[in-house]
């Protein structure tokens, strides 16, 4: 049976050390700010970004809220990012994706000074992000690293299979892996024999957005499973993208949905945040 992976713990000491930094920055006089641009009435992007406004405060970070109405323009948006590039209480700025249709994202994520991209979606940080020499960190992935730490999985030499391509979790997600001298391979869905693909892992990481999809057939016997997935089954409930009950039988370590790689994310945001008051308000 394997060990469970809790996102929730890693979380909880991650943000007792940020609590610290932060109380370090306040003595320095320096406050950190997160602005959070949210777009339309998108009910889970409304659980997100009250999410990431609580964790704020559980650390002592101010967060700056931006509703803005459904039929915001593109111009309006871009504008109120110009502001808030230039705006001394804000360290990071975070908006929120998806956004409406009307709405070109990459031009928005390219409008955010880099040095506040507390995402790591602007270019700028990706190409950090490739060279392996960054200060944002992707959410995300960051967040799966520093639970493979805080359980002192070693990556080093493992084999270690994506399931996912997207920017914002599967490629750098193999970036992070790569750098901690992982072997890596990314599938997606023209991989063709994925099943022996995944069976060749030591460390399997599914960012697939399909309920259920990794099936214990896929497994290595002692593989690390993490799970990104955040899918409703067909009751509704929440899960992820690996059949936990049948691959925690064969796994050593594995991530629940909810409760693993969840909480992670907004932990790395806030890491982000502070990260640039330390990196860029300290140094002025
Ligand atoms: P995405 O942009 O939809 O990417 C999904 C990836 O899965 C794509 O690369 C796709 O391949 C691949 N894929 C789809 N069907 C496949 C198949 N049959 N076989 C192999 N690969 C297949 O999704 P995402 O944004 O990366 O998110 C993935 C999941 O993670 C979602 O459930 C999302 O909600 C969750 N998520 C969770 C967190 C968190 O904090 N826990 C954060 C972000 C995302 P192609 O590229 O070929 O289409």
């Amino acid at each position: 049976m394997a060990e469970i992976i809790n996102g929730k713990l890693v979380s909880q000491a991650k943000r007792e050390e940020l609590k610290s930094r932060v109380l370090r920055l306040n003595e320095d006089g320096v406050e950190v700010g997160l602005a959070v641009i949210i777009v339309g009435n998108n009910s889970a992007s409304r659980v997100y970004v009250n999410n990431k406004k609580k964790g704020c405060e559980e650390i002592g970070v101010n967060s700056f809220e931006y509703a803005l109405p459904e039929e915001t323009t593109q111009d309006q948006l871009l504008d109120l990012i110009a502001e808030l590039n230039e705006d001394r209480r804000v360290d990071g700025i975070l908006c929120q994706l998806p956004l409406p249709k009307h709405i070109d994202e990459q031009a928005v994520i390219n409008a955010i000074n880099p040095q506040k991209d507390v995402d790591a979606f602007h270019p700028f940080n990706v190409g950090h992000i490739m060279i392996g020499d960054y200060t944002f960190l992707p959410c995300t992935p960051a967040g799966i690293m520093e639970m493979l730490k805080f359980y002192n999985i070693s990556v080093s030499g493992k084999k270690c299979v994506v399931i996912g391509r997207s920017n914002i979790v599967g490629k750098p997600m193999a970036m992070l892996l790569l750098k901690e001298n992982g072997t890596v391979e990314i599938c997606h869905s023209r991989t063709e024999n994925l099943k022996e693909e995944c069976l060749t892992a030591d460390i399997l990481v599914a960012a697939v957005g399909k309920a259920y999809f990794v099936t214990a057939d896929m497994v290595k016997d002692d593989a690390v499973v993490i799970d990104v997935g955040m899918n409703r089954n067909e009751e509704g409930k929440l899960c992820g993208d690996v059949c936990f009950d049948e691959v925690s039988l064969k796994a050593s370590y594995i991530t629940p949905v909810p409760g693993g790689v969840g909480p992670m994310t907004i932990t790395m945001l806030l890491e982000n945040t502070v990260r640039a008051a330390e990196t860029y308000k300290l140094a002025e």
